[in-house]
Protein backbone atom coordinates (compact mmCIF):
# COMPACT_ATOMS: atom_id res chain seq x y z
CA UNK A 1 0.00 0.00 0.00
CA UNK A 2 1.05 3.18 -0.19
CA UNK A 3 1.29 6.01 2.50
CA UNK A 4 -2.07 7.69 1.64
CA UNK A 5 -3.65 4.10 1.39
CA UNK A 6 -2.16 3.02 4.94
CA UNK A 7 -3.67 6.19 6.04
CA UNK A 8 -7.21 6.51 4.74
CA UNK A 9 -7.82 2.78 5.97
CA UNK A 10 -9.23 1.25 8.96
CA UNK A 11 -6.66 -1.07 10.74
CA UNK A 12 -8.83 -3.30 12.08
CA UNK A 13 -6.22 -5.01 14.95
CA UNK A 14 -7.93 -2.46 16.88
CA UNK A 15 -11.71 -3.46 17.09
CA UNK A 16 -11.51 -6.38 19.42
CA UNK A 17 -10.04 -3.56 22.57
CA UNK A 18 -12.99 -1.47 21.21
CA UNK A 19 -16.87 -0.69 22.71
CA UNK A 20 -19.23 1.79 22.78
CA UNK A 21 -18.98 4.57 24.74
CA UNK A 22 -22.29 5.70 25.16
CA UNK A 23 -23.23 1.82 26.46
CA UNK A 24 -20.08 -0.38 26.33
CA UNK A 25 -21.56 -2.73 24.21
CA UNK A 26 -18.68 -4.44 21.48
CA UNK A 27 -18.60 -2.76 18.01
CA UNK A 28 -18.31 -4.04 14.47
CA UNK A 29 -17.82 -2.64 11.26
CA UNK A 30 -20.95 -2.34 9.66
CA UNK A 31 -21.53 -0.11 6.15
CA UNK A 32 -18.05 1.76 6.81
CA UNK A 33 -19.05 2.57 10.90
CA UNK A 34 -18.57 1.47 13.67
CA UNK A 35 -22.14 0.09 15.59
CA UNK A 36 -23.17 -1.43 19.20
CA UNK A 37 -26.12 -3.62 19.03
CA UNK A 38 -27.85 -0.92 20.75
CA UNK A 39 -27.56 0.71 17.41
CA UNK A 40 -25.09 3.50 18.39
CA UNK A 41 -23.18 4.17 15.35
CA UNK A 42 -20.06 5.99 15.04
CA UNK A 43 -18.43 7.47 11.85
CA UNK A 44 -14.82 6.36 10.62
CA UNK A 45 -12.92 9.42 8.95
CA UNK A 46 -9.94 8.16 6.76
CA UNK A 47 -10.08 5.09 8.89
CA UNK A 48 -10.04 6.66 12.31
CA UNK A 49 -12.35 5.79 14.44
CA UNK A 50 -14.63 9.23 15.58
CA UNK A 51 -15.89 7.63 19.30
CA UNK A 52 -17.19 10.61 20.78
CA UNK A 53 -20.60 11.22 22.75
CA UNK A 54 -22.38 13.64 20.99
CA UNK A 55 -25.03 14.10 23.63
CA UNK A 56 -22.42 15.88 26.12
CA UNK A 57 -20.10 18.73 26.12
CA UNK A 58 -16.97 18.43 24.79
CA UNK A 59 -13.99 19.28 26.72
CA UNK A 60 -12.42 21.16 24.03
CA UNK A 61 -13.19 23.17 21.06
CA UNK A 62 -11.46 20.26 18.69
CA UNK A 63 -14.08 17.60 20.02
CA UNK A 64 -16.74 19.44 18.64
CA UNK A 65 -15.18 19.64 15.28
CA UNK A 66 -14.35 16.29 14.98
CA UNK A 67 -18.02 15.69 15.52
CA UNK A 68 -19.10 18.04 12.95
CA UNK A 69 -16.67 15.95 10.35
CA UNK A 70 -18.40 12.94 11.88
CA UNK A 71 -21.31 13.97 11.21
CA UNK A 72 -20.85 15.08 7.58
CA UNK A 73 -19.60 11.37 6.97
CA UNK A 74 -16.41 11.64 5.06
CA UNK A 75 -13.12 12.89 5.09
CA UNK A 76 -12.96 14.41 1.54
CA UNK A 77 -12.85 18.15 2.71
CA UNK A 78 -10.37 18.03 5.19
CA UNK A 79 -6.68 19.72 4.33
CA UNK A 80 -4.37 16.94 2.80
CA UNK A 81 -0.77 17.19 3.83
CA UNK A 82 2.08 15.44 1.34
CA UNK A 83 4.84 15.33 4.27
CA UNK A 84 8.17 14.42 2.16
CA UNK A 85 10.91 12.25 4.01
CA UNK A 86 12.98 13.51 6.61
CA UNK A 87 10.55 16.06 7.31
CA UNK A 88 8.52 17.54 9.97
CA UNK A 89 4.86 17.54 9.87
CA UNK A 90 3.35 20.91 8.95
CA UNK A 91 0.83 20.39 12.33
CA UNK A 92 3.62 19.60 14.71
CA UNK A 93 5.61 22.36 13.20
CA UNK A 94 2.69 24.62 14.54
CA UNK A 95 1.81 23.00 17.24
CA UNK A 96 4.84 22.28 19.16
CA UNK A 97 4.38 25.30 21.19
CA UNK A 98 1.02 24.27 22.82
CA UNK A 99 1.93 20.38 23.20
CA UNK A 100 5.31 20.93 24.92
CA UNK A 101 5.00 23.87 26.82
CA UNK A 102 6.54 27.70 26.48
CA UNK A 103 10.05 26.67 26.61
CA UNK A 104 9.27 25.31 23.20
CA UNK A 105 7.87 28.23 21.72
CA UNK A 106 11.44 29.03 19.42
CA UNK A 107 10.28 25.70 17.48
CA UNK A 108 7.39 27.08 16.07
CA UNK A 109 7.96 26.51 12.20
CA UNK A 110 11.81 25.77 12.58
CA UNK A 111 11.74 22.18 13.71
CA UNK A 112 14.34 19.92 12.24
CA UNK A 113 13.27 16.43 14.24
CA UNK A 114 10.70 15.49 16.44
CA UNK A 115 11.42 15.53 20.41
CA UNK A 116 10.81 11.88 21.20
CA UNK A 117 10.89 12.44 25.31
CA UNK A 118 11.78 9.87 27.83
CA UNK A 119 9.25 7.57 29.22
CA UNK A 120 9.64 7.63 32.95
CA UNK A 121 8.59 3.82 33.17
CA UNK A 122 10.24 0.60 32.78
CA UNK A 123 10.72 -1.42 29.48
CA UNK A 124 6.95 -2.54 28.13
CA UNK A 125 7.14 -5.86 27.77
CA UNK A 126 4.79 -5.79 24.54
CA UNK A 127 1.79 -4.14 26.98
CA UNK A 128 -1.13 -2.44 26.49
CA UNK A 129 -0.48 1.35 26.82
CA UNK A 130 -3.58 3.91 26.60
CA UNK A 131 -2.56 7.32 26.50
CA UNK A 132 -5.04 9.96 26.85
CA UNK A 133 -4.99 13.06 25.45
CA UNK A 134 -1.86 12.71 22.81
CA UNK A 135 -2.27 14.99 20.14
CA UNK A 136 0.52 14.30 17.88
CA UNK A 137 1.81 11.45 19.63
CA UNK A 138 4.98 11.76 21.08
CA UNK A 139 4.29 9.68 24.58
CA UNK A 140 3.12 7.15 22.40
CA UNK A 141 6.07 6.71 20.21
CA UNK A 142 8.35 6.95 23.19
CA UNK A 143 6.22 4.57 24.45
CA UNK A 144 6.67 2.04 21.19
CA UNK A 145 10.62 2.54 21.32
CA UNK A 146 10.20 0.93 25.30
CA UNK A 147 8.61 -1.56 23.94
CA UNK A 148 4.75 -0.97 25.08
CA UNK A 149 1.90 -1.65 22.41
CA UNK A 150 0.55 2.26 22.16
CA UNK A 151 -2.80 3.13 21.99
CA UNK A 152 -3.64 7.17 21.88
CA UNK A 153 -6.97 9.42 22.06
CA UNK A 154 -7.73 12.38 21.53
CA UNK A 155 -11.01 14.36 21.19
CA UNK A 156 -8.88 16.52 18.24
CA UNK A 157 -9.63 14.51 14.50
CA UNK A 158 -6.44 17.01 13.15
CA UNK A 159 -4.16 15.66 16.26
CA UNK A 160 -5.08 12.39 15.59
CA UNK A 161 -4.52 12.77 11.29
CA UNK A 162 -1.08 13.97 12.45
CA UNK A 163 -0.27 11.43 14.83
CA UNK A 164 -0.93 8.87 12.17
CA UNK A 165 1.20 10.28 9.75
CA UNK A 166 3.75 11.24 12.19
CA UNK A 167 3.92 7.78 13.35
CA UNK A 168 3.79 6.39 9.52
CA UNK A 169 6.70 8.89 8.61
CA UNK A 170 8.77 7.21 11.83
CA UNK A 171 7.76 3.93 11.06
CA UNK A 172 5.84 3.68 14.52
CA UNK A 173 3.33 0.62 15.10
CA UNK A 174 0.75 2.97 17.46
CA UNK A 175 -3.57 3.37 17.17
CA UNK A 176 -4.52 6.29 17.43
CA UNK A 177 -8.25 7.16 18.33
CA UNK A 178 -10.54 10.28 18.40
CA UNK A 179 -11.98 9.77 22.38
CA UNK A 180 -12.88 11.22 25.60
CA UNK A 181 -10.91 10.40 28.31
CA UNK A 182 -14.60 10.37 30.12
CA UNK A 183 -16.04 8.19 28.32
CA UNK A 184 -13.19 5.41 26.93
CA UNK A 185 -14.16 3.44 24.23
CA UNK A 186 -12.39 0.11 25.89
CA UNK A 187 -13.05 -3.18 27.48
CA UNK A 188 -12.80 -3.49 30.95
CA UNK A 189 -9.38 -4.74 32.05
CA UNK A 190 -7.44 -3.92 29.04
CA UNK A 191 -4.42 -1.99 29.93
CA UNK A 192 -0.81 -2.58 31.85
CA UNK A 193 -0.22 0.90 31.61
CA UNK A 194 -2.37 4.10 31.26
CA UNK A 195 -0.69 7.45 30.34
CA UNK A 196 -1.42 11.09 30.22
CA UNK A 197 0.44 14.23 30.47
CA UNK A 198 -0.46 18.03 30.39
CA UNK A 199 -4.12 17.16 29.91
CA UNK A 200 -6.41 16.37 32.92
CA UNK A 201 -5.11 20.13 34.18
CA UNK A 202 -7.19 21.61 31.52
CA UNK A 203 -10.76 19.76 32.23
CA UNK A 204 -13.02 20.41 35.38
CA UNK A 205 -12.80 18.60 38.94
CA UNK A 206 -15.30 16.70 37.93
CA UNK A 207 -13.96 15.57 34.54
CA UNK A 208 -10.94 14.53 35.69
CA UNK A 209 -12.72 12.30 38.47
CA UNK A 210 -14.72 11.06 35.59
CA UNK A 211 -11.56 10.08 33.56
CA UNK A 212 -9.77 9.03 36.85
CA UNK A 213 -13.09 6.52 37.65
CA UNK A 214 -12.80 5.49 33.45
CA UNK A 215 -8.50 4.83 34.10
CA UNK A 216 -9.21 2.54 36.53
CA UNK A 217 -11.99 0.70 34.98
CA UNK A 218 -9.76 0.00 31.41
CA UNK A 219 -6.57 -1.01 33.64
CA UNK A 220 -6.17 -4.32 34.15
CA UNK A 221 -5.73 -5.28 37.63
CA UNK A 222 -2.47 -4.76 38.77
CA UNK A 223 -2.45 -2.27 35.85
CA UNK A 224 -0.53 1.07 36.65
CA UNK A 225 -1.14 4.76 35.32
CA UNK A 226 1.34 7.86 35.52
CA UNK A 227 -0.32 11.10 35.00
CA UNK A 228 1.17 14.22 35.21
CA UNK A 229 -0.38 17.62 37.04
CA UNK A 230 1.27 20.59 37.88
CA UNK A 231 1.21 21.57 41.70
CA UNK A 232 -0.63 24.40 43.18
CA UNK A 233 1.65 25.04 45.40
CA UNK A 234 4.88 25.11 42.96
CA UNK A 235 6.95 28.48 42.80
CA UNK A 236 6.04 29.02 39.04
CA UNK A 237 1.85 27.80 39.17
CA UNK A 238 1.86 30.18 42.59
CA UNK A 239 2.84 32.82 40.53
CA UNK A 240 0.81 31.96 37.43
CA UNK A 241 -2.24 31.62 40.04
CA UNK A 242 -1.28 35.38 41.43
CA UNK A 243 -1.47 36.64 38.02
CA UNK A 244 -4.69 35.71 37.10
CA UNK A 245 -5.61 36.55 40.92
CA UNK A 246 -6.68 32.88 42.35
CA UNK A 247 -9.80 33.09 40.16
CA UNK A 248 -11.18 29.77 39.37
CA UNK A 249 -9.92 28.50 36.20
CA UNK A 250 -12.39 28.95 32.72
CA UNK A 251 -12.46 26.41 29.66
CA UNK A 252 -8.90 25.26 29.02
CA UNK A 253 -6.90 27.15 31.95
CA UNK A 254 -4.94 25.08 33.68
CA UNK A 255 -6.64 24.09 37.00
CA UNK A 256 -4.08 24.10 39.94
CA UNK A 257 -4.83 20.98 42.40
CA UNK A 258 -2.63 20.93 45.62
CA UNK A 259 -0.33 17.59 46.40
CA UNK A 260 -3.09 16.62 48.96
CA UNK A 261 -5.90 16.65 46.99
CA UNK A 262 -4.52 15.01 43.74
CA UNK A 263 -3.23 12.13 46.10
CA UNK A 264 -6.74 11.97 47.30
CA UNK A 265 -8.44 11.68 44.55
CA UNK A 266 -6.20 9.33 42.68
CA UNK A 267 -5.89 7.23 45.89
CA UNK A 268 -9.70 6.92 46.00
CA UNK A 269 -10.75 6.46 42.16
CA UNK A 270 -7.42 4.82 40.86
CA UNK A 271 -5.89 2.30 43.35
CA UNK A 272 -2.86 3.11 46.22
CA UNK A 273 -0.69 6.24 44.70
CA UNK A 274 2.52 7.86 44.84
CA UNK A 275 3.33 10.95 44.21
CA UNK A 276 6.83 12.24 42.81
CA UNK A 277 8.34 15.16 41.10
CA UNK A 278 8.49 15.79 37.18
CA UNK A 279 9.71 19.85 37.39
CA UNK A 280 10.11 22.73 38.50
CA UNK A 281 9.85 26.37 37.29
CA UNK A 282 7.76 25.14 34.45
CA UNK A 283 5.43 23.03 32.64
CA UNK A 284 6.81 21.37 31.35
CA UNK A 285 10.44 20.60 29.06
CA UNK A 286 11.71 17.42 29.33
CA UNK A 287 15.43 16.78 30.58
CA UNK A 288 15.61 14.42 27.77
CA UNK A 289 14.58 16.86 25.39
CA UNK A 290 17.63 19.70 26.61
CA UNK A 291 19.57 20.05 23.18
CA UNK A 292 16.42 21.19 21.71
CA UNK A 293 16.68 24.52 23.62
CA UNK A 294 18.25 27.35 24.00
CA UNK A 295 21.67 27.90 26.60
CA UNK A 296 19.47 30.20 28.80
CA UNK A 297 16.47 27.51 29.34
CA UNK A 298 19.67 24.77 29.06
CA UNK A 299 20.47 26.00 32.71
CA UNK A 300 17.05 26.22 34.31
CA UNK A 301 16.29 22.45 32.94
CA UNK A 302 19.51 20.86 34.81
CA UNK A 303 18.91 23.26 37.78
CA UNK A 304 15.27 21.44 37.44
CA UNK A 305 16.72 18.26 37.12
CA UNK A 306 19.12 18.58 40.22
CA UNK A 307 16.38 19.41 42.16
CA UNK A 308 14.32 16.40 40.56
CA UNK A 309 16.81 13.83 41.48
CA UNK A 310 17.32 15.32 45.45
CA UNK A 311 13.67 15.09 45.43
CA UNK A 312 13.87 11.37 45.39
CA UNK A 313 15.92 11.42 48.68
CA UNK A 314 13.54 14.24 50.31
CA UNK A 315 9.93 13.58 49.06
CA UNK A 316 9.41 16.45 51.09
CA UNK A 317 10.73 18.72 47.83
CA UNK A 318 7.48 17.44 45.96
CA UNK A 319 6.15 20.17 47.80
CA UNK A 320 6.88 23.04 45.74
CA UNK A 321 7.67 21.60 42.26
CA UNK A 322 5.98 22.55 39.93
CA UNK A 323 5.12 19.51 37.79
CA UNK A 324 3.80 16.09 39.53
CA UNK A 325 3.78 12.52 38.46
CA UNK A 326 0.59 10.31 40.21
CA UNK A 327 1.72 7.04 40.22
CA UNK A 328 -1.23 4.37 40.86
CA UNK A 329 -1.71 1.08 40.98
CA UNK A 330 -5.20 -0.47 39.96
CA UNK A 331 -6.88 -1.90 43.48
ZN1 LIG B 1 -23.92 1.46 22.15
Amino acid sequence: MTSSQTLSAFDGRILPLLVCPRCRLPLALEDSKLTCEEGHRFALIEGIPILLLSEVPQTHVEGTRSLAVAEQGDGANLPQFDVAPGSIDPFVQRAIGATNGGLYQHLVGNMTEYPIPQLRLPVGDGKLFLEIGCNWGRWCIAAAKQGYRPVGIDPSLKAIRAARRVALQLGIDAHYVVADGRHLPFADGLFGQVFSYSVLQHIACEDVESTLREIHRVLASGGKSLVQMPNAYGLRCAYHQLRRGFREATGFEVRYWGPRQLMSAFSAMVGSTALSVDGYFSLNPQFSDRRFLPIKYQALVWTSEMLRRASEKFPVMANFADSLYLSSIRN
